[in-house]
């Protein structure tokens, strides 16, 4: 990093002390800026990067609500309006205990790029809350839901800003988050949510779309090295809406996914795992991987407490998929990964591979790919659904699909393209940073100083 960069990384660490998580994806992108700063004289002169840290807005708002007992339970809700330079801030919701305004802050930023490298017209922004959904009733879940809207509906608006689902947020939150907006304003403005249900404006594929994407983009990736998905044993970590269909497509591609994960433990099924078995447990009973354990018998082994990425030292594993949270992925696993001959670490989450992970995997050899680029198959859909809305149309699943892998593809070339152009071959973290920033920083330039 030059000394430029390094003055202004420091500065963005001190204004926003506390925020672990932020400093870790602005150092990431940091790190791979110096060469088109150098390039560029002009994004420095018109501090872009100063400009891209700093959130246009931040909302930070008390939801109170009032659980099944009838007492009145108090959680905070967020949301961060990062960057409108591309289109309305767009990003998801995240509910979830953890949630601190310096996690939606490194989502939001993260977002930034992400949603440029779609080549879409959507700006990033990222919300959520510490409300934890689980063990919630649904009458519960809808009264949290309401409370949250009642705030957040004035900050939104298909031109202004779109919230979707992540972690803790999916079809039944959102449907609870579009009713109430609706009710507010009584307005039916079907795109000022993504992820809706598809009886009522959501698009076909949407629900797949991370999943799904992210394992069009590793095939692209593998295909590099003359490899394919086909006969390929892989890992995915989770077992959320993200892992349950990369799960799918690396199956529907002739690959054998081993073992999935949730906060409690690990399946590993020798032989493969039972997706249909999984997305009931998990998708229709609300239920945990020990629920699939029990149910499949002696074909898994459920180990409590284990560490998924550890079976690369006792089974052979061609690709690794983390699809669960951020910094799941530590410097002893990717060690694992690497040793054990792995030929390529996908992240399906947003920044699940610590800084020392991917510092591990790229010395070794292995493709990786940032969740950046990788998982941008979510919110690109969500992108479609925005289009479908707006023309009072609904596409069918094959031409949603169709134009995912299109986008996949495409975020794929141009990241392998411009770590090329910048003397990187097969830097992906690189190519996604700089092809991202290019496209946000050139449309601020042309915007003025806002
Ligand atoms: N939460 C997803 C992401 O991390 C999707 C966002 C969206 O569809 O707006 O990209």
């Amino acid at each position: 990093m030059t000394t430029d960069l390094t003055t202004l990384l420091d500065d963005v660490l001190r204004r926003n002390a506390g925020e672990p998580e932020f400093h870790q994806a602005a150092r990431e992108v940091f790190d791979s800026l110096g060469p088109v700063i150098a390039r560029n004289p002009r994004y420095a002169e018109a501090a872009v990067l100063e400009r891209l840290c700093e959130p246009e807005r931040q909302i930070i708002f008390r939801v109170p609500w009032t659980d099944d007992a009838g007492r009145v339970q108090i959680n905070r809700g967020f949301r961060v309006e990062f960057n409108s330079a591309l289109g309305p801030f767009k990003g998801g919701l995240r509910f979830h205990p953890t949630v601190t305004l310096g996690t939606v802050k490194f989502l939001g930023f993260e977002q930034i790029f992400k949603n440029a490298l779609t080549g879409l017209p959507i700006g990033g922004g990222k919300g959520g809350s510490d409300f934890d959904p689980k063990g919630k009733s649904d009458a519960e879940v809808m009264r949290f839901c309401q409370s949250f809207m009642t705030e957040l509906y004035r900050h939104l608006g298909e031109y202004t800003d779109v919230p979707a689902g992540d972690i803790g947020v999916g079809g039944r939150e959102i449907g609870y988050l579009f009713g109430q907006y609706k009710r507010i304003t009584n307005r039916y403005e079907s795109g000022v949510l993504t992820g809706k249900g598809i009886g009522w404006g959501g698009s076909l594929v949407r629900t797949e779309a991370t999943g799904f994407g992210a394992v069009v983009f590793a095939d692209r990736m593998l295909s590099t090295r003359g490899r394919s998905f086909d006969g390929a044993r892989v890992l995915v970590s989770g077992s959320g809406n993200v892992a349950i269909y990369a799960i799918q497509k690396v199956q529907q591609l002739g690959g054998t996914v081993v073992a999935c994960s949730d906060s409690s433990g690990v399946v590993y099924d020798r032989d493969g795992l039972d997706l249909d078995l999984l997305r009931e447990i998990k998708e229709q009973r609300r239920g945990r991987l020990s629920d699939y354990a029990d149910a499949r018998g002696t074909a898994s082994d459920y180990r409590a407490g284990g560490d998924i990425w550890a079976l690369a030292a006792e089974t052979t594993i061609d690709v690794a998929i983390p699809c669960a949270t951020q910094n799941e992925l530590g410097g002893d696993a990717a060690r694992t990964l690497a040793s054990n001959g792995v030929a390529a670490v996908v992240e399906g989450a947003n920044m699940p591979c610590t800084p020392e992970a991917v510092k591990v995997l790229t010395a070794a050899g292995v493709l990786f790919a940032p969740g950046k680029a990788a998982n941008a198959g979510g919110v690109a859909t969500s992108a479609l659904e925005m289009q479908q809305n707006a023309s009072r149309d609904a596409w069918s699943f094959d031409y949603a699909e169709s134009r995912l892998a299109e986008i996949m593809v495409g975020i794929h070339d141009r990241c392998a393209e411009t770590a090329d152009e910048y003397g990187a071959p097969g830097d992906y973290v690189l190519g996604a940073n700089i092809a991202g920033f290019t496209r946000v920083a050139d449309a601020m330039i042309a915007m003025g100083v806002i």
